[in-house]
């Protein structure tokens, strides 16, 4: 799977590819598509979501540039497996699922793996996870239509970075913004990408 991205896009992140290497993506597979789980494609995980295509994965994480100390917020938890792979790079991940039987599932299956400084929430990332901010990286999976809500950037620290797919229509575009020490938002754009929507609430 590794290769495929490597070969494939014009992309070279050796720590993430290292991550991608440790975390047994079948394990956050349903049982039916185990043996589709090292392919570069997304998997449906149930309740109409599903598990980011790998070089999705890769292509986010990289764009956080993690090196190992970050306190690190996800939304959208889904499976779990982004979430693994976040809490081999950074020093604490943070991630919110608002599907409760998503969010369970992922909590059983990192502990059952040992991802010891992931944790899970159930509930909206809409809000953020006040009691845990502020983060120095904030990673969005789901797609976004319309503005990024202002309290996640509240919540990120100044010096960090949030990095979300936003945009009309089912065509997002990779946005990595910035969040400078005078607290302006900067933004980069990074290509098009497919998600399943970000819910509002
Ligand atoms: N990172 C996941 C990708 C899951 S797809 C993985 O590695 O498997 C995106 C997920 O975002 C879905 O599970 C969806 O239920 C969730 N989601 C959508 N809107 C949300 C919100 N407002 N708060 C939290 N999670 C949300």
């Amino acid at each position: 799977m590794v290769w495929e991205i490597k070969t494939r896009y014009d992309l070279d992140s050796p720590s993430v590819f290292s991550a991608m290497l440790q975390v047994p993506r079948d394990k956050f597979s349903p049982k039916e598509y185990r043996h589709s789980a090292y392919g570069d494609s997304p998997v449906p995980i149930g309740h109409g979501q599903t598990m980011s295509q790998p070089y999705t994965v890769a292509f986010m994480t990289d764009l956080l540039n993690l090196k190992g100390k970050e306190r690190v917020l996800e939304i959208g938890t889904g499976s779990g497996y982004q979430a693994a792979i976040l809490s081999l790079l950074a020093k604490e991940v943070f991630t919110i699922e608002i599907i409760e039987d998503l969010a369970r599932k992922a909590r059983k299956k990192l502990a059952k793996l040992n991802f010891k400084n992931v944790y899970t929430k159930a509930g909206t990332g809409g809000v953020g996870w006040l009691e845990k901010a502020p983060f120095d990286a904030i990673l969005v999976t789901a797609g976004i239509e319309g503005e990024v809500p202002q309290v996640l950037f509240d919540q990120l620290k100044e010096g960090g970075v949030l990095v979300a797919p936003v945009g009309k229509g089912s065509d997002k575009m990779m946005t990595k913004f910035f969040k400078g020490e005078d607290r302006k938002i900067k933004k980069e754009e990074h290509g098009i990408f497919h998600f399943v929507p970000f819910v509002r609430k």
